[in-house]
């Protein structure tokens, strides 16, 4: 019996996926969206998962096969993806979704990017020099890119063009009211003071009025040292001056954990993108949770 059903399954994979749009996200959190907006009309997955730093990927054949089927990518770009993303698009071989052209959407493009430099360096690390390219952890921004891919994915795919519209309309809906939410449950942690590990969280910061006074990071890019340490236990010791440590998942526990032991500092984790925790599993409830746990490690 079992394998009559699987059979039949199988005999309607075709009919059941009419998946029409083939998009590739080089983050979750666009993979998501799409998702959200699409419904069964797109089929979106991810370059990285929340478990890896976006910054740094290999560009496996898997990869660059996937590009290749792509109709639309949708990247957070600000150079986030350098290191890796030009040689998936080379290798991919795909014209219809080169940037500068319909296929390819820069999600940081339609933001406000904070940080921008005015001249960089990249011995002096991963300074981000076109702005800081982590936009999502602002659900304000995510909206913004929201209305961008609908409009593409409805010029590419004009027969739902209608279904990609009402998608930004139901979804406009939904994440307004949860930004509400969000908001009026965060009024408490307005002014606290953020140790961040890397500079993941500035969009978040400036969201919810968060200060980042200080990176685990001695230059954005360059792992803890011993040094740096040294001098943020000197700088933060009596617990005063800061609020909260946190880093993403994929970064490396100790240095929070070192640090927080010593200065009694709680040390968060957050979820940077969907699937970041096992509560993070989709847009919605991964605001909710990177909510959660800071008003947990603000009330312990
Ligand atoms: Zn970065």
């Amino acid at each position: 019996m079992k394998n009559i059903i699987f059979v039949t399954m199988l005999l309607f994979v075709p009919l059941l996926s009419k998946a029409d749009l083939n998009i590739f996200a080089c983050e979750p959190e666009w993979a998501a969206l799409a998702q959200e907006l699409g419904g069964d009309n797109v089929k979106a997955s991810s370059a990285t998962n929340a478990l890896q730093d976006p910054h740094y990927i290999q560009a496996r054949p898997s990869l660059i096969s996937r590009v290749g089927r792509a109709d639309l990518i949708v990247c957070s770009g600000a150079q986030l993806e350098i290191g890796w993303l030009p040689m998936l698009l080379r290798k991919g071989n795909n014209p219809e979704v080169m940037p500068g052209g319909p296929g390819f959407i820069e999600a940081s493009r339609y933001v406000k990017r904070l940080d921008v430099l005015l001249s960089s360096d990249r011995s002096q690390g991963d300074v981000h020099p076109l702005g800081n390219p982590h936009i999502q952890t602002n659900p304000h921004n995510i909206l913004l890119v929201a209305k961008v891919m609908a409009d593409r994915m409805a010029q590419l795919d004009a027969d739902n063009a209608q279904i990609y519209q009402q998608g930004l309309v139901d979804f406009s809906q939904r994440w307004m009211n949860a930004i509400t939410g969000w908001e009026e449950r965060a009024t408490s942690l307005r002014g606290k003071r953020v140790i961040a590990h890397h500079l993941s969280w500035i969009y978040l910061e400036n969201w919810l009025g968060l200060e980042e006074v200080a990176t685990l990071e001695p230059i954005a890019g360059i792992p803890p040292t011993a040094g740096h340490l040294g001098s943020l236990l000197n700088r933060f010791g009596n617990h005063e001056g800061a609020d909260f440590i946190i880093r993403a998942p994929f970064q490396s526990a100790k240095p929070s954990k070192w640090l927080s032991e010593r200065t009694g500092i709680p040390a968060v984790l957050l979820p940077l993108t969907v699937g970041g925790t096992e509560q993070a599993s989709d847009l919605f409830k991964w605001f909710d949770d990177i909510l959660d746990r800071l008003l947990n490690a603000e009330d312990s």
